[in-house]
């Protein structure tokens, strides 16, 4: 978990407001980098909600996955944990593994869903199928729907209204770049995505946000300890501004190659309050380990 220095050029491109090769990063709507204070205030752990521990499976599983989820619910009940734990499986998979997650008291949740309830739109899952097949949240905003999808802010946030319509928990994503944390726009690029992907009616029992820098997912990179703080507490300090002091309970999770070996230093850092699992959250050997942070 190296700290990350800005390189000469990296400052040069944060004063002019242009990246280190010469460009304006697309995502950012201010002209040019201001000053800003480096230590934002520490946020303290979202009050009254156990902390979660969510599993994206990606395209990943088959029925013989059910395995996996068996032996997370066996860990979950064995080690009597403090957290909530939710596994996000393709949605072939919501179905079949819905009675064994009742029966191990894991949540499902879907990775995206469309802002239409039903209609003409072939491939895509509305948030009613999700729940009717029993999933209780979706993911919505990964970086990966953002990137290889073209999803923007205004899209995310259709889809949360349409999660919430249909009784489910949105998982919002937000996250930075690579090329927008060194040239200094990190928070403002999560502050735009926070503004423009959260509907209204977000509160802390139907939204979680999860941070995930986009440089982080699947690469073994993870922020600095403070650099997740810091973040952590940007996110918790817009939500409360927008929503009110409501807003102090609404679960932040951190997401970015978060593995067994750096779940226990990460998971304890002041505003995380569990974390987004890709990769790890396979093999109920890795997402145990993760777990174990929160054992009674
Ligand atoms: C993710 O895809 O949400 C994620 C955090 O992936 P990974 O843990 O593999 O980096």
């Amino acid at each position: 978990m190296g700290a990350r220095k800005k390189s000469a050029p990296a400052k040069r491109a944060a004063k002019s407001g242009k990246t280190a090769t010469g460009t304006k990063p697309k995502a950012i709507v201010a002209p040019a980098a201001k000053p800003r204070a480096k230590a934002a205030p520490r946020a303290g752990k979202a009050k009254g909600l156990l902390p979660m521990v969510a599993g994206n499976w990606k395209m990943n599983g088959l029925l013989g996955s059910a395995k996996e989820l068996k032996a997370m619910g066996a860990f979950k009940a064995k080690a009597r944990l403090r957290c909530d734990v939710l596994i996000c499986p393709p949605a072939t998979l919501i179905a079949p593994l819905a009675k064994p997650a009742a029966a191990a008291g894991i949540a499902l949740g879907g990775q995206d869903c469309h802002p239409e309830d039903k209609g003409a739109f072939t491939g895509d899952i509305s948030a009613p199928m999700l729940k009717d097949a029993g999933a209780t949240a979706v993911i919505l905003g990964h970086s990966e729907r953002r990137t290889l999808h073209g999803e923007r802010d205004e899209l995310v946030r259709a889809k949360a209204e349409a999660a919430y319509r249909a009784g489910l928990i949105a998982i919002i994503c937000v996250g930075e770049t690579q090329e927008e944390r060194k040239t200094g726009w990190t928070l403002d690029v999560i502050e735009r995505q926070l503004k423009g992907s959260l509907a209204d009616a977000a509160t802390a029992q139907n939204t979680l946000i999860a941070y995930e820098p986009v440089w982080a997912i699947g690469t073994g990179l993870t922020p600095t300890l403070d650099d997740i703080s810091e973040v952590h507490a940007a996110i918790r300090k817009s939500l409360v501004q927008r929503f009110g002091e409501a807003a102090a309970a609404i679960r932040i999770l951190y997401g970015g190659s978060v593995k067994p070996a750096n779940a226990a230093e990460i998971l304890k850092v002041p505003g995380v309050d569990g974390a987004l699992v890709g990769g790890a959250s396979l093999k109920a050997s890795d997402l145990n380990e993760i777990l174990n942070v929160y054992r009674s």
